[in-house]
């Protein structure tokens, strides 16, 4: 018997090594793609020359303090929302409750996502 509904096709998503989009792989020989566009990998490999300059390594990374406090607050942001869930979810679960407890989550969560490396 043949399955009918909705078919999808699931292509693994590479990470970009510099900012972490997700890009296609590319199909075909060669080496494997690291980036998800030259100027990733321009910066990448900037950054790399730098830290050889700094004499830090590859686990080690300069940060302005700017960007990561900024960082630390929309966390502390989605920390709360992450309570706020947990506690109405516990006290309700009806449709409409689960859907302003999603809703207030992805509120938190959306400044997150433009977040790219400086
Ligand atoms: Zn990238």
């Amino acid at each position: 018997m043949v399955p009918t509904g909705i078919f999808v096709t699931v292509t693994k998503k590479e990470r970009c090594l510099w900012c972490g989009r997700g890009f296609l792989p590319a199909a075909g020989p060669g080496r494997p793609r690291r980036y998800c566009r030259r100027s990733c990998r321009q910066r990448d490999y900037e950054a790399r020359r730098r830290a050889d300059e700094l004499g830090i390594g590859e686990s080690e990374l300069v940060v302005a303090r700017h960007a990561l406090d900024d960082l630390y607050d929309r966390l502390y942001v989605l920390e709360a929302a992450v309570e706020d869930v947990d506690r109405d979810l516990a006290a309700g679960d009806s449709a409409k409750e689960v859907r302003a407890a999603l809703d207030w989550l992805l509120d938190a969560a959306r400044p997150l996502c433009g977040i790219s490396r400086p």
